[in-house]
């Protein structure tokens, strides 16, 4: 009820202080923001992803500069010297207003990352977006098949089956490299789980579906109990410390974050920056209410 009553009144609340709540997740305004955060953690020992904010654009205009964004940041960033690579939001580049267009910024990006021996992770935004993205990344990745990898949500009720059908992309050479989270965007009961110990669970049997079948997974939580049942299963299968990785955002529990790292495990931080801050930050939390008790504990209670 708090949560969502806060959530409505964001967007009247003024942008100085919605600053004060984002602050602690997203890096700044531009480039060196990103490289002054990424250079920060690549300091522990961290990797990092980093992410120009924006999503759901509504002109190809649009698309064509965040890909001139996204092109003149992977020169900077791998100029830079920084340990990290780069996640993207298809509709950003259009994907709802023109998958072929959107194709056609996406491989460009990505072949700009072959020429730089990086890597670009398609994020997984809302279910309308699952088939297309999913089809996006079938294409990139047959071109590019070292430089691309995919989001998949444990909260989706089709996801095992994605799995499945995605393993005809993962030799033992190159093996698919996908990020499992559990998602992040409300979704209708028929399609999938709202139960945290169901998405828990099937959250585990995705991973252990990747673990089984050679497939790099990103194993992307912060939630304790994902984390020791990520770490069995490793132990379970034998898997080498590079044949997987944990993620983390930006700014959520650092404390945790810290302890993989000294377990020894690669551990890889998720870095947004961008001038459309204001307008992810609200939007995040009008769609999730639940957000807002995540941002509220964190600033009274780091880490
Ligand atoms: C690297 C990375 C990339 C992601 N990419 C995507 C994507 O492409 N598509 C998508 O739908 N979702 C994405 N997500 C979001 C993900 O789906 C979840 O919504 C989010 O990670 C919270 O889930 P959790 O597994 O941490 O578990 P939860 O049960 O939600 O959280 C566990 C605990 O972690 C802490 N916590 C979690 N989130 C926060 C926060 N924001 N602030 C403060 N504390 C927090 C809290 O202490 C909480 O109790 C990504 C997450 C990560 C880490």
């Amino acid at each position: 009820m708090l949560n969502t009553l806060i959530s409505r009144t964001l967007p009247f609340i003024p942008k100085k202080l919605v600053w004060q709540f984002s602050k602690n997740y997203i890096a700044g305004d531009n480039s060196s923001d990103a490289i002054a955060a990424s250079r920060a953690l690549n300091a522990g020992g961290v990797k990092v992803t980093i992410d120009i904010l924006g999503e759901f654009i509504e002109t190809l205009d649009q698309a064509e500069n965040n890909k001139t964004e996204y092109l003149d940041l992977i020169r900077l960033v791998e100029n830079s010297g920084i340990d990290g690579n780069y996640s993207i939001k298809p509709t950003m580049f259009g994907l709802l207003i023109d998958e072929e267009a959107c194709y056609q910024h996406v491989r460009e990006l990505v072949k700009t990352a072959r020429e730089h021996n990086t890597f670009i992770r398609i994020d997984m935004e809302n279910s309308p977006c699952v088939d297309p993205t999913i089809n996006l990344f079938r294409r990139v990745k047959t071109e590019f098949p070292e430089n691309v990898g995919l989001v998949l949500q444990a909260y989706l009720k089709r996801t095992y089956e994605d799995i499945e059908n995605l393993l005809d992309l993962s030799t033992d050479e190159l093996p698919l490299n996908l990020r499992l989270c559990k998602g992040i965007y409300v979704e209708p009961a028929e399609i999938a789980y709202k139960e945290y110990h169901e998405i828990n669970r099937h959250f585990l049997e995705d991973l252990e579906l990747m673990f089984k079948n050679g497939i790099y997974p990103a194993v992307a939580t912060h939630d304790k109990p994902l984390i020791t049942g990520a770490v069995e299963l490793i132990e379970k299968y034998n898997v080498p410390k590079d044949r997987y990785e944990f993620q983390m955002l930006y700014g959520v529990t650092p404390k945790q974050r810290k302890s993989i790292v000294e377990n020894g495990h690669t551990m890889r931080v998720y870095i947004p920056f961008g001038t459309h801050w204001f307008g992810y930050s609200t939007r995040r939390l009008k769609e999730n209410p639940k957000m807002v008790s995540h941002i509220v504990k964190a600033i009274f209670y780091k880490g």
